[in-house]
């Protein structure tokens, strides 16, 4: 059994994530990556979200703060707050975010490769507003 405390081992900073995210995304990894599976606490500050990307074998998100969308080709992004959990299957390309005006923090399990795809387009991420 290990405990961890809230976030990341002592010592270890939070990262910056860049590279396949827009504005500004901060991510603690909260246990090693062991046989495939990554375990990392991330938050996206307002209007900051993932690349549309899919996970091989799937993915869980566990939002622990704040207020944020969701979303799955060929829908609208959702709501998703505090509490919330998330399935997404095997394959199934998707974003996730801070909304416009929020924080969103959740802890994604995710199982298998990441494979990533375009930028969400700001005309895609604002999809739900006026809706
Ligand atoms: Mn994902």
């Amino acid at each position: 059994m290990e405990i961890v405390r809230g976030r990341a081992p002592e010592g270890t900073p939070t990262q910056v994530r860049a590279d396949t995210f827009t504005g500004t995304v901060w991510g603690d990894p909260v246990l090693p990556a062991t046989d495939g599976t990554t375990i990392g606490s991330v938050t996206f500050t307002p209007g900051a979200r993932t690349f549309w990307h899919s996970h091989t074998d799937g993915q869980l998100l566990v939002v622990t703060a704040g207020l944020g969308w969701v979303c799955t080709e060929g829908g609208a992004p959702e709501v998703v707050r505090a509490g919330d959990v998330v399935w997404v299957p095997p394959g199934e390309q998707h974003w996730h975010g801070g909304t416009t005006e929020t924080i969103m923090t959740h802890l994604a399990v995710s199982l298998g490769p990441t494979v990533w795809a375009d930028e969400v387009a700001q005309h895609d991420y604002l999809s739900r507003e006026g809706s």
